[in-house]
């Protein structure tokens, strides 16, 4: 049966791993650095990319195999290759198309990890970045645009500001100059959205978040659609011949997938940061349930949002799926099913009044951390996004009062009975 044709919630059970007669029911995990070969023909062709195989964990492990078909099925793409984080996702899909001396424009609306990686290590290595607000017209879109631009980054559904990207205005404008868009569709997941559907060509994900879902394991994916032009003038890395890899060109070798064989053979082989087999088979667990999870993460958040919107103690609530919010209506086009767990709000008092509301929360804790099973807050200001400047700050949507709530999958009245009594003492 074609996998593209079912939908996300029969693929988040059955997609990446079909045992034969015999074997195991669930992707066991393959705990090893290396694999055992009879002849040492064999091994050559597989380092020749000439046969598919596994030869050193570093490269590919059968388990991660499983989770990398699961991510690429679930977001309809045709290759995925997973990462160590979110971070070294970014980080690879950035790397892939552009070296020193290129120019990215990235949409501001980031995660305070990618604002960082942006304009600190990345600009160290070389690569400019230009930002630009969310809700830029085209025509702003295109001026930011250079000659040596190669590619257009944003987050689907912006962590922690749940900024809503129009995705199909940035992809126009990037695909009018022969850019690729590459979206961080970490918070909404392929349940959500799907945002190859809407022209991005490469999608990133921090697999720690929602994908695993309960707070056990670091990851990242890069999940490929297939079918950009890298054979446009822009990309030469990508259809002259590798020397790092004894000739490969990439286009022409691997038409199907060029991007992730050559984030494989280049920057997984190189920076060695690919996920552990562990991490790849308790995320796989989790995904599982990915779409039942989302349904009712979706569903508490609103109806937790509601409520703190009419609590008299409560200053201001962004959630995209608020009537209320500025991006509602892009919402309704992107996220029709949900707009996922996430939501920022502001007590009356401030920054010092929001502090004690997350001392007396007794159900939701506070962690650094989003998109598990249990309910959390945290004070993006003071702690995730504390290096950031404030223009910086300002940039990535985040006030001095903002406090990121990521709802859980529990009982709803009693979110809102914790909410209330911690309010109370606000
Ligand atoms: C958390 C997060 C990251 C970084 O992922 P890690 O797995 O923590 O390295 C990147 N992008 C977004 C949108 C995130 O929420």
């Amino acid at each position: 049966m074609s996998e593209q044709k079912l939908h996300v919630e029969t693929l988040a059970v059955q997609a990446g791993y079909t045992p034969k007669n015999g074997e195991p029911r669930i992707c066991p995990i393959v705990q090893s650095t290396t694999y055992k070969y009879d002849d040492a023909q064999s091994v050559a062709d597989l380092f020749d990319l000439k046969t598919e195989g596994f030869f050193y964990t570093r490269l590919a492990n059968p388990t991660v195999d499983c989770l990398e078909k699961k991510i690429a099925a679930l977001e309809g793409g045709v290759a995925c290759v997973c990462t160590s984080s979110g971070q070294a996702a970014n980080s690879n899909a950035i790397l892939n198309v552009a070296r020193a001396g290129d120019h990215i424009v990235a949409c501001s609306s980031l995660y305070g990890g990618t604002v960082s990686l942006f304009t600190n290590t990345l600009k160290k290595c070389g690569i400019e970045f230009t930002y630009v607000l969310p809700s830029v017209t085209e025509e702003e879109l295109q001026a930011a645009i250079r000659p040596n631009t190669k590619a257009v980054f944003a987050e689907t559904l912006c962590n922690p500001s749940v900024v809503v990207l129009d995705i199909e205005k940035f992809a126009k404008v990037a695909h009018a100059n022969g850019l690729p868009l590459i979206v961080d569709n970490t918070f909404p997941t392929p349940i959500l959205c799907r945002p190859f559907e809407w022209g991005a060509d490469i999608v990133t994900h921090s697999t720690t978040k929602y994908m695993d879902g309960h707070a056990t394991s670091i990851g990242g994916a890069i999940v490929e659609k297939g079918g950009f032009d890298w054979s446009n003038g822009k990309f030469p890395e990508f259809c002259n011949p590798d020397t790092s890899y004894h000739g490969l060109v990439y286009t022409k070798n691997f038409p199907q997938c060029p991007y992730s064989v050559k984030m494989r053979a280049q920057w997984i082989r190189d920076l060695g940061n690919p996920q552990l087999p562990f991490s790849a088979f308790l995320t796989m667990l989790g995904m599982e349930t990915l779409h039942l999870r989302m349904e009712r993460h979706s569903q508490n958040a609103l109806a937790l949002a509601k409520f703190l919107e009419s609590h008299p103690k409560v200053a201001w609530v962004n959630y995209p799926g608020l009537e209320s919010s500025p991006d509602h209506k892009l919402a309704q086009k992107y996220l029709p099913n949900g707009c996922s767990g996430v939501m920022c709000f502001g007590v009356k008092g401030g920054k010092a009044a929001g502090e004690r509301l997350m001392d007396n929360l007794k159900l939701a804790a506070i962690v650094v951390h989003v998109a598990d099973v249990r309910t959390c807050v945290l004070h993006p200001a003071s702690m995730t996004h504390r290096q950031l400047s404030e223009a910086e700050l300002t940039a990535a949507g985040v006030s001095p009062d903002l406090i990121r709530l990521s709802v859980g999958i529990e009982n709803i009245d009693d979110l809102c009975a914790d909410f209330d009594q911690a309010l109370q003492k606000a």
